[in-house]
């Protein structure tokens, strides 16, 4: 007998991504496209065989939230997340994507996107260019998973105005709106905002809305890094439910979490918000890390405006003794307008460096090296940032157990991890390659908070829906803890 297959999947239990019960049955894949799916397959017709005896066989996982678009070009197998099981990924998230960079402000965005590596990649490899430039440059890359990508505002902002802390003018918003314009014809899934980030912050309801207006014709997503995660959070998700509804566009709210000890317990209030705006017609849904910490880059905990002008003029500004001393005020305040006060929700005990040039610092929190040093905790964060600017990662942890658990047992939240890759040198917060073992291991199996069944949809068919995704097959990316080095991965692009 001929082979038909070149691969069967034998014995397993299958969890398809739908939510139905897992069943036992023999899968087989031919051309990278699963062609059978039945009791039992003959042996003779398989070419290769896996046993998955006591095993679970689903599809592959997609990462709704990643920040690997420089790491795709460093590391195109995407060893971290391929590990995990994910095969397919969404870059360009949180207002920050690679693309589009004008010339004259290229330096401050590879500035901006340290967070996510432009200080590991070759800078004068990423040139100037459009979104369809990076596209193809992805594509010569040939990644091992599949990708899709957002335009993010910030990129797009900076394109156009720089820094300016301050509304676009007419024609600066028109320059703006034709950027997200190009990046969706050139197959973008949608645009990403970073609301607590300058300059993304810099940006009234107003600004937003006349973006998203641009990607309903394409059917794009409006995935959201909401303007606070935690006092102002309600308004953050009404926002954010407004600039859907006026755009007409699907609202992804990116990594929902609960910050800051004094509003926990609220994911109650948001998940509810999110629901009427659902029974109202709204297409809404959210992802989540497993964690209770998050990460990013130290300077976000100051007011954005002590960014404008980019980081040069901060890093000046903030070895100025009145400068610090307002900014302690502000913190320590705490009222001003249109800021996430991260600070506030983690404490100086609750924010742990995990990138710095300082190795010593590496691994400890703020309040730790204040001691070490002799020095007040404000000055610790204010030297760092004067000196490093937005290259110092932290940690910080401010939310709690029992709002992550409510979060992910809402049927419309995804599994985003959020990771920050460390390109093999930096350390940084697990979520980068634990997020999607730790769903499955910590709150299915471990406190069975959710079934199999339910985590795997999540995981699968729910963010396949949201973000329209169509058949995509696949090959053996990983045998026996190893990677095979494929190259099957395909850039796409949104279809209409
Ligand atoms: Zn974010």
């Amino acid at each position: 007998m001929e082979a038909e297959f070149d691969l069967v999947i034998r014995n397993g239990s299958i969890v398809d991504g739908s939510g139905r019960p897992g069943f036992r049955a023999d899968v087989g894949i031919a051309g990278g496209i699963i062609r059978r799916i039945a009791p039992m397959i003959e042996p003779d017709l398989a070419r290769h065989t896996i046993d998955a005896e006591d095993r679970v066989v689903s599809p592959g996982f997609i990462d709704t939230h990643t920040h690997d678009d420089l790491y795709l070009l460093t590391c195109p197998t995407c060893d971290d997340k391929v590990r995990q099981g994910v095969t397919t990924e969404v870059i360009g998230n949180c207002g920050q994507s690679v693309a589009p960079a004008s010339a004259a402000h290229r330096d401050m965005l590879l500035d901006f996107l340290k967070i996510i590596g432009s200080a590991q990649v070759d800078r004068a490899d990423l040139n100037a260019g459009s979104f369809e430039d990076y596209l193809r440059k992805l594509e010569r890359a040939k990644p091992g998973i599949n990708v899709l990508a957002l335009v993010g505002h910030s990129t797009v902002r900076m394109s156009c105005m720089g820094m300016a802390d301050r509304a676009p003018s007419d024609q600066e918003l028109q320059d703006i709106r034709a950027l997200v314009s190009q990046a969706m014809q050139a197959g973008a899934f949608g645009l990403s905002t970073g609301l607590i980030y300058a300059p993304g912050n810099y940006a009234a309801t107003e600004e937003i809305v006349a973006l998203a207006r641009v990607l309903a014709p394409f059917g794009g997503i409006y995935a959201t890094h909401l303007r606070s995660e935690s006092d102002r959070e309600i308004e953050a998700i009404a926002e954010a439910i407004r600039i859907g509804e006026e755009a007409g566009a699907h609202v992804h709210i990116s990594h929902h979490k609960i910050g800051g000890r004094g509003n926990w317990g609220k994911s109650s209030e948001t998940l509810r918000l999110m629901a009427q705006a659902r029974s109202r017609g709204i297409g809404i849904t959210c992802d989540q890390y497993p964690y209770r910490a998050g990460s990013t880059y130290l300077a976000a905990i100051l007011p954005p405006r002590v960014l404008a002008g980019g980081p040069s003029v901060f890093s000046r500004n903030l070895k100025d003794e009145a400068f610090r001393r307002d900014l302690i005020r502000a913190v320590e305040d705490g009222t001003e307008p249109g800021w996430d006060n991260l600070l506030k929700g983690s404490g100086f005990e609750g924010i742990l460096i995990s990138v710095s040039r300082r190795r010593d610092y590496v691994g400890k929190t703020i309040a730790q090296i204040a001691e070490m040093e002799c020095k007040n905790p404000y000055e610790v964060i204010f030297d760092l940032v004067a000196e490093e600017n937005v290259g110092v990662i932290a940690i910080l942890f401010g939310m709690c157990e029992e709002d992550i658990r409510r979060i992910m047992q809402d049927p419309w939240t995804m599994i985003g991890s959020d990771g920050i890759p460390g390109f093999g040198v930096n350390r940084v917060h697990p979520r980068m390659t634990g997020t999607f073992p730790r769903v499955l291991g910590k709150y299915v199996r471990e406190e069975a908070i959710l079934s199999l069944e339910a985590a795997v949809r999540k995981m699968t068919s729910l963010p396949a829906e949201t973000f329209g995704l169509k058949r995509k097959g696949g090959r053996p990316a990983v045998e026996k803890g190893r990677i095979l080095g494929a190259t099957s991965g395909q850039v796409l692009r949104r279809e209409a």
